[in-house]
């Protein structure tokens, strides 16, 4: 089953074409590298999976309903930095995704409510490693447990779909690979869906069960809006044999 179908979409901004005509369908469950050079499209593309920006031609569904017609609380994003609420604790973070797709406008939880969403919380925290630092505030945590935080924090969502915007770029390699070995189980474990844009391929391979890359494949000079990113290969890996198209 298809969790994401992309058909015919192109993104303009003014009379730059940034998105050209891409077609695509994501299988749920599946975990989606996409990789490409600056610039070319990558995070233009989770903006409109996310429901933040829109196509301005074509249309793109999941599990088959139109994407900007539905809450983003089915999808869960964490960015390079800032996903996290510096004035909350790690707790208080991973509540306030939970609170946010629970009840958008009420903002708070009481009672039995509450509670379920605290032992909850409480649990992603530990599926991350932050089990120490329940009450710690961001500035407190390195750079590698703020994204474990904000994993965590996007995970409180319960959403169908998890969107990775080059989650690890401002990490060391260590805390990297860190971050791989606490990445892939927790796929593995929830089943959902994955979209992450790196820039490293090696990332892109060890974590991806398929990988995109994007690119302007062909460039004019005289007017470098002209063209937008296309798909210049898709692998399979989950197969023997990966075809480029
Ligand atoms: P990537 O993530 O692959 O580095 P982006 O998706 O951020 O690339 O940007 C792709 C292109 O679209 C860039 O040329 C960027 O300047 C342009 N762009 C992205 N968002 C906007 C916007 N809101 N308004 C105008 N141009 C934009
Ligand atoms: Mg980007």
């Amino acid at each position: 089953m298809s969790a994401i179908s992309v058909r015919d979409v192109w993104v303009e901004f003014g009379d730059q074409i940034v998105i050209e005509n891409l077609n695509l369908d994501i299988a749920s469950g599946s975990f989606v590298s996409v990789v490409g050079p600056s610039g070319c499209g990558k995070s233009t593309f989770l903006r409109m999976v996310l429901g933040q920006d829109r196509p301005t031609r074509g249309s793109m569904t999941l599990d088959g309903k139109p994407l900007p017609d539905e809450p983003g609380a089915d999808r869960g994003v964490v960015f390079q930095r800032y996903s996290v609420f510096p004035h909350l604790t790690v707790l208080g973070n991973v509540l306030s995704g939970y609170e946010f797709a629970q009840s958008p406008l009420l903002g708070k939880l009481f009672g039995a409510k509450r509670r379920a969403a605290i032992e909850k919380a409480e649990e992603l925290i530990v599926a991350v490693g932050l089990g120490a630092h329940r009450d710690k505030y961001p500035s407190a945590l390195s750079g590698g447990m703020q994204q474990r935080l904000a994993i965590a924090q996007a995970l409180a969502k319960d959403p169908k779909v998890l969107l990775l915007d080059e989650p690890f770029g401002a990490l060391d390699p260590g805390t990297r690979a860190q971050m791989h070995a606490l990445l892939k189980p927790l796929w593995a474990r929830l089943g959902m869906t994955v979209i992450m844009v790196t820039h490293d391929l090696k990332e892109a391979f060890t974590l991806g069960t398929r990988v995109i890359a994007f690119d302007k494949t062909r460039h004019d000079p005289q007017a470098p809006g002209r063209f937008g990113a296309r798909i210049t290969y898709d692998l399979d890996l989950t197969r023997d044999v990966a075809v480029p198209v």
